[in-house]
Order: structure tokens, then sequence, then C-alpha cells
């Protein structure tokens, strides 16, 4: 038995049942590394060293901790957070692309945001989240 594997082996026993790295961490880390650019400001150097030692603190503790239920819902509700952001640049990139060709409405129901040809007159308008139907100006 080599020491590589005794090493392996003993860390992976030690991280049994145990959260681990995940998305969220990985974020977190990569966040507080990004926070290094402002460390050589002075006073602002400080605050941000703190931070970052709170920040790293986390990240080991989500690592570290046992109750990998609760880390996981965290690690859920900042994957929909993040799709949230992703969704919304997405969007906004479709609305610039077809700004000439298209208009956008918002569905007075349930505020679902349509995408219509421009210049068509006056079109029917079917929400395809809620069935919702309403005419508008083009
Ligand atoms: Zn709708």
């Amino acid at each position: 038995m080599n020491l590589f594997y005794k090493i392996s082996s003993v860390i992976s026993k030690f991280m049994y049942g145990r959260n681990g790295f995940d998305a969220l961490g990985i974020a977190v880390f990569i966040f507080s590394f990004v926070l290094s650019i402002f460390r050589w400001i002075p006073l602002v150097g400080f605050v941000i060293w703190i931070i970052q030692t709170g920040l790293l603190g986390y990240v080991l503790f989500r690592i570290l901790s046992r109750n990998v239920e609760a880390r996981r819902a965290e690690n859920l509700a900042f994957s929909g957070i993040l799709g949230k952001i992703k969704n919304e640049f997405g969007n906004r990139k479709i609305r610039r692309e077809s700004c000439g060709t298209h208009k956008f409405f918002r569905c007075p129901s349930c505020k679902n945001t349509l995408r219509v040809p421009k210049g068509k007159g006056k079109v029917y308008i079917t929400c395809p989240k809620c069935g919702e139907r309403f005419v508008k100006n083009t």
C-alpha cells in the first residue's frame, strides 16, 4: 500500500457523510478569490481580508458539514438564483437582437413576457404559459 493510497483512503473516510465541495462552495470560493483584487487598498483591504476569512470559513464549514440535507437545500436555492440570472441575461440578449423586428408585452394575468412580430397591426395574443388572451397593437 503506497502513501498516496493511504492518504486518499483516510480523506475519503473522513469525508464520508459530509457535504464536500459543491457548486455553492466553488462559487463562494471563487468570489472570495476575486475579492483579492481590492486587498491593496488601505483599510478597505483589511475589511476585505475579514470578509475573505469569513467566506473561506463558510466554505470549509459547508465542506465538512454532516447536515448534508440542509447544505443540499442551500445549494439548490443557489442554483435556482443562478438560473434566474442566466435567464435574465438570455432574455436581454433576445430583446437586443429582436428590438427592430419584434415587440414585447407582459401577460396581464401571469406577467410572463411575450414576443410578438412588429408591424402586424392589431393582434390577438394567447399567453403560452397561462392561456390568457388579449389584444395588442404591434
Ligand atoms: Zn400568462
